[in-house]
């Protein structure tokens, strides 16, 4: 019955989402999406180096890190954040787990879902997050998984792009310009104050995207103008009725 747009994303950490997929949150939100964000863990262990070294405990660790994530949300504009409070380094998702992010993924019927890229020896929660985010979406298309629910169809997994990307075995298929929203992913990444090292990193990653964009959108035949944008890898065939 509902017509509704929306778009589910599953970041392992709190921050992940924001350098990610901050743009694609914030453009689907203008387009009527109402995104939802997932975050499996706080990354408190591993991502918030900065917290731990001025003294904090476990508790203000994941209390400083998901009020980060909500700021960064709110500058998105994104329609609901989630946090599970998995644990991170490592990651563990155990069956309860699941079925709670199956339940999600259910009453969401995402459109299309976001992740982390298969492969990261740098970080195995990044690609864990993304194959419970795969095997999730499976158990949510079973008729037998809950019989009465509505089923999920068959949403595109898109997976975001990776630190040192090089290393990941990631490979862009999609660029989305995310200029009229870049405002507003600057914004959420300065959220992330524990981690402003990675602020100007992400900056220039858009940058350097935007230039791909416009090189695979026409180039110097007449190039769309993007001055940023984010790269996605798409996991599955899309079906078309025109090339
Ligand atoms: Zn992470």
């Amino acid at each position: 019955m509902s017509e509704k747009k929306t778009a589910l994303v599953i970041s392992a950490h709190a921050a992940d989402f924001v350098w990610r997929c901050g743009g694609a949150i914030a453009l689907h939100q203008k387009l009527g999406y109402e995104v939802t964000i997932v975050c499996l863990s706080y990354g408190e262990r591993g991502e918030s180096a900065k917290l731990w070294k001025q003294g904090a405990t476990l508790e203000q660790v994941k209390a400083a890190r998901r009020t980060e994530a909500e700021n960064a949300a709110a500058a998105l504009s994104a329609h609901d954040i989630r946090f599970m409070d998995l644990g991170d380094y490592p990651l563990d998702v155990d069956r309860d787990a699941k079925m709670a992010l199956v339940e999600i993924i259910r009453a969401v019927q995402p459109k299309f879902m976001m992740s982390h890229s298969l492969w990261d020896p740098y970080n195995t929660d990044h690609m864990g997050a993304t194959r419970i985010a795969l095997e999730c979406r499976m158990i949510a298309q079973a008729w037998g998984h809950n019989p009465g629910q509505k089923v999920l169809g068959a949403p595109q997994l898109y997976l975001f792009e990776p630190h040192q990307t090089e290393q990941m075995g990631w490979k862009p298929d999609v660029f989305l310009d995310i200029s009229e929203v870049w405002d507003q992913k600057r914004a959420a990444i300065e959220c992330m104050e524990g981690q402003q090292h990675l602020w100007d990193y992400y900056t220039n990653l858009a940058q350097n995207r935007a230039n791909h964009f416009r090189r695979n959108s026409g180039g110097q035949a007449g190039g769309r103008a993007a001055k940023y944008a984010e790269g996605f890898q798409s996991v599955f065939p899309r079906t078309v009725d025109e090339l």
